[in-house]
């Protein structure tokens, strides 16, 4: 499913911290930590392939949401579009939840329990 070998190390360290960076905050809540490797944006479900163009040079948009009623912190990767819009809105209303958020988080709870479905069967 990864076609990203260049990129897969840089990803589980950075859940790996994200995930120790969650535990600290909300402790057992947090059991365990995912990553959504699709192929599909869980912002707008077009294809993409996860590196935006940041000051330069290619960074990794990796974010992370924790899915309460599983315990899970979910890791994933925004298209360029969606990044951008989650960014301009973050430094308007640092705090503020806007739609996009919410489809995101819809999108990776439904991809997160086709995942653990796929793996009971
Ligand atoms: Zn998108």
């Amino acid at each position: 499913m990864s076609q990203r070998p260049d990129q897969s190390q840089q990803i589980d360290e950075l859940m790996g911290a994200f995930f120790a960076q969650a535990r600290a905050q909300f402790g057992p809540v947090v059991k365990t930590y995912w990553f959504y490797a699709g192929d599909l944006c869980p912002g707008c479900s077009q294809p993409t392939d996860g590196v935006m163009k940041f000051k330069g040079k290619d960074a990794l948009s990796l974010n992370a949401y924790i899915y309460r009623e599983r315990g899970v912190l979910i890791g994933y990767l925004l298209c360029k579009t969606c990044a951008k819009t989650i960014h301009t809105a973050a430094q308007k209303n640092p705090y503020r939840q806007i739609p996009l958020h919410t489809q995101i988080e819809q999108f990776l709870s439904a991809a997160y329990l086709h995942h653990i479905r796929k793996e009971q069967a």
